[in-house]
């Protein structure tokens, strides 16, 4: 892909914001010989021969394995530490434990090598940050948007959090390996590449709302490739090499979308919240969830339904809305939610003045956002097509359960969301319910 070559290495002066635009990543390797090609590749970005690889125990035997005796062969020390599962069957999670865990055990090294998708490489990527230890990550699975972004998203003592790291000097993978990757993982990174529409159009409306800082050269990394995956869920769902392939360049560009912006935003939107939120409501109660793709994906259609339906309004009475932060759903978790919720609170009202007293805003929001939303009729549609998670009872939960995580999920972040603009305007949550019957259930 051009575009995505055009973006590597990136290192200059934005002509539309102003910024300074940095990508991490300089190379991005997808080629049935790809892991002959990594001790090239880690030649070229390690100071020494010291490597530490960093797998789990389903990615070492997916890649790492192959990845090491290349690498060893290539006259690279590596040191191999394998994340243990925290439950028999249960892959590791990226959280303040398990980071404290490899933290003690990885050897010293001149360069690490990531072999996994999204924690392991969320991982490498947090502690790598902090060391000032670069790294290389070699992909095994298509299944979210994190390998080309500056973002860490762990859990700290439950709680989802978002820290700024650097991304990985090198991301490489093979088509075989991307294309075999187990069904669920694959369509989950197609869930998550959705999203992006519903989360772009998010960071949009604070620009329009607040002046704050919005930046359409990172939020249109995707509009080249958007059309290509569109046409093809059927076949990203079977698995189908150049199909994956087109999605994995999907998730590549979506994170350096948010690279470029120093930002999630560009990616995470309410959508991101909604999913967000159940993971937590799983680690109150215990109850499991499913992968972050699968559950955005869900999410994305009520969001794209949301901004339809209000879209579609000509004069929506906007009212302050905000409630207390709700301890009840919280539980544990409830102080450290408050002060995101007290600062949503502050510019939910000043969002419901803006747009109340000039109704001339409302125009020009839905004329400027209208352009790159997708209705959820599609993404429903593309969902569906490659077998992926459309339903609430696909990424097991309960109606009830669904509703509660969509009802408080605007609560967690101080950033306005779709879901913020549905309180104001009066859509949520009375019609929440409605919503999520009439898209997520059947
Ligand atoms: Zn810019
Ligand atoms: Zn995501």
């Amino acid at each position: 892909m051009a575009a995505l070559n055009e973006l590597l290495g990136l290192d200059m002066p934005c002509g539309e914001c102003g910024r300074r635009h940095k990508v991490a990543v300089r190379a991005v390797l997808v080629a049935d010989d790809a892991l002959a090609r990594l001790p090239d590749v880690c030649g070229r970005q390690a100071t020494g021969r010291r490597l530490a690889l960093v797998a789990d125990r389903r990615t070492m035997a997916i890649a790492g394995d192959a990845a090491r005796a290349a690498l060893e062969q290539g006259g690279f020390t590596v040191g191999v530490t394998i994340v243990p599962d925290p439950k028999p069957d249960h892959s590791p999670v990226c959280d303040d434990t398990t980071k404290a865990w490899l933290e003690s055990q990885l050897p010293a090294a001149d360069l690490y090598v990531a072999v996994g998708s999204g924690v392991v490489c969320d991982l490498v990527k947090w502690i790598g940050f902090e060391r000032k230890i670069p790294y290389v990550c070699v992909a095994t699975a298509a299944s979210m948007n994190g390998y080309a972004s500056d973002n860490v998203a762990p859990t700290i003592q439950g709680v989802k959090c978002l820290f700024s790291g650097i991304g990985p000097r090198a991301i490489l993978s093979t088509p075989q390996i991307l294309a075999t990757a187990p069904h669920h993982m694959t369509v989950a990174g197609l869930g998550d590449v959705m999203a992006k529409p519903v989360s772009a159009s998010d960071w949009r409306l604070n620009r329009e709302l607040f002046g704050e800082f919005y930046c359409s050269v990172c939020a249109d990394t995707i509009n080249d490739i958007e059309p290509l995956y569109l046409a093809c869920p059927a076949d990203i769902g079977r698995g189908k090499p150049e199909a994956v392939r087109i999605l994995f360049d999907a998730l590549i560009l979506t994170g350096l979308s948010m690279s470029m912006a120093g930002t999630s935003s560009p990616a995470s939107g309410g959508e991101h919240l909604v999913s967000h939120t159940l993971d937590m409501m799983s680690m109150l109660d215990g109850t499991p969830h499913d992968l972050h793709g699968r559950q955005v994906g869900v999410a994305t259609i009520l969001g794209a339904a949301i901004y339809q339906e209000l879209f579609a309004l000509e004069k929506p009475v906007f009212r302050d809305s905000s409630t207390p932060t709700s301890a009840a759903f919280w539980g544990r978790f409830a102080a450290a939610v408050e002060p995101y919720h007290a600062k949503k609170r502050a510019k939910t009202a000043e969002a419901a003045g803006i747009l109340q007293r000039d109704p001339a805003r409302w125009d020009a929001i839905r004329q400027r956002l209208a352009p790159g939303l997708r209705s959820p009729e599609k993404i429903k549609d593309v969902l569906k097509r490659a077998g992926a998670a459309h339903r609430i009872a696909d990424i097991g939960v309960t109606r009830e359960r669904f509703l509660a995580a969509f009802t408080h999920a605007h609560e967690f972040r101080d950033r306005i969301t779709i879901l913020d603009l549905a309180r104001i305007a009066g859509l949520m949550p009375g019609r929440a319910e409605e919503l999520v019957e009439r898209w997520v259930v059947t």
